[in-house]
């Protein structure tokens, strides 16, 4: 890995939330740092194989001039998203985005707004036991191939296997999938959720039948404990259904809190289902 920085790139633009601004248009102050993998340029000095932080430098310049956004905060994000979209290069981006001239009454270089945006592995458990349950697993994974903001989804086998928690229902399909995303953890959620709802998706009993369930099992080695999110999954580990397809794609990923590959989670579930048959 290395970076690549672009520092106090001046660009005109018309981005702001005063009259002004928006008329006459003032300077912004640009400084990138972007990691990226050197490891091909430093053997074949070839500037075809890293990102040429001219054409960068020229992107960017253009991309202000031709977008006029109220905030700062929505400019940054936008750009970002563009960058890293366009230099499939960029594994994780710092963007700052300054304005040495904003219209306020005291003395300063500059203000403005730093945002990060980078690729993060996720690992993510699917469900069905409604319908067509194949197609609704697979129609769920062409849905997030559609989306810029997830690359190199790798998805498993699906397992048959029997209701948890509530019995009376038909038997599940169950699979696991890996991509890289660069949504935030909620952002990520909230996908999920409308590709579950596009799909009919009703919640009537707790862990009742149902056409698609997506849930997030692993986002990089974050800890998350909020209202609408726990990661890694609260009950990942002791549900075969879901550690079986994540151990066929991502044996070596490793659970944050426990400290442990898939493979020696699942090994240890599976050891353990033995004992307690004996
Ligand atoms: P379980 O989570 O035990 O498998 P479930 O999938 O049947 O149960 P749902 O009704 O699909 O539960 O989800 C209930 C809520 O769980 C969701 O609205 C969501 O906010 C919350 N939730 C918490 N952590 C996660 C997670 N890691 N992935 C998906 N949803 C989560
Ligand atoms: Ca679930
Ligand atoms: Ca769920």
């Amino acid at each position: 890995m290395g970076q690549i920085v672009i520092n106090g790139l001046n660009v005109f633009g018309h981005h702001g939330v005063y009259e002004q601004e928006k008329a006459n248009g003032q300077n912004f102050i640009i400084n990138i740092v972007a990691e990226t993998s050197f490891e091909e340029a430093q053997k074949s000095d070839d500037l075809s194989k890293t990102i040429d932080y001219g054409t960068v430098c020229i992107f960017i310049k253009k991309y202000f001039e031709d977008h006029a956004y109220d905030l700062l905060e929505k400019a940054a994000n936008e750009l970002a998203l563009e960058l890293i979209y366009t230099f499939t290069g960029i594994d994780n981006l710092t963007l700052e985005v300054l304005k040495p001239d904003a219209p306020i009454s005291a003395e300063f270089d500059n203000v403005g707004v730093r945002i990060n945006k980078k690729w993060t592995k996720v690992a993510i458990a699917l469900g069905s036991n409604m319908g067509d349950k194949s197609a609704y697993l697979d129609g769920a994974m062409e849905k997030l191939l559609e989306y810029p903001q997830i690359r190199n989804l790798k998805v498993s086998d699906y397992i048959e296997t029997s209701p948890y928690g509530y019995t009376n229902q038909e038997d599940f399909l169950n699979g696991a999938a890996i991509f890289e995303t660069i949504l935030s953890p909620l952002e990520l959620l909230e996908l999920l959720n409308k590709i579950e709802d596009e799909a009919g998706r009703t919640r009537e009993i707790h862990w009742g039948p149902r056409t698609l369930d997506l849930d997030i099992l692993l986002y990089g080695d974050a800890v998350i404990d909020s209202r609408e999110l726990t990661v890694p999954h609260i009950d990942m580990c002791n549900r075969a259904f879901v550690l079986a397809p994540l151990n066929l794609i991502a044996p070596g990923m490793v659970h944050p809190v426990r400290r442990r590959t898939i493979r020696d989670l699942y090994n240890q579930l599976v050891d353990s289902s033995k004992n307690e048959e004996k």
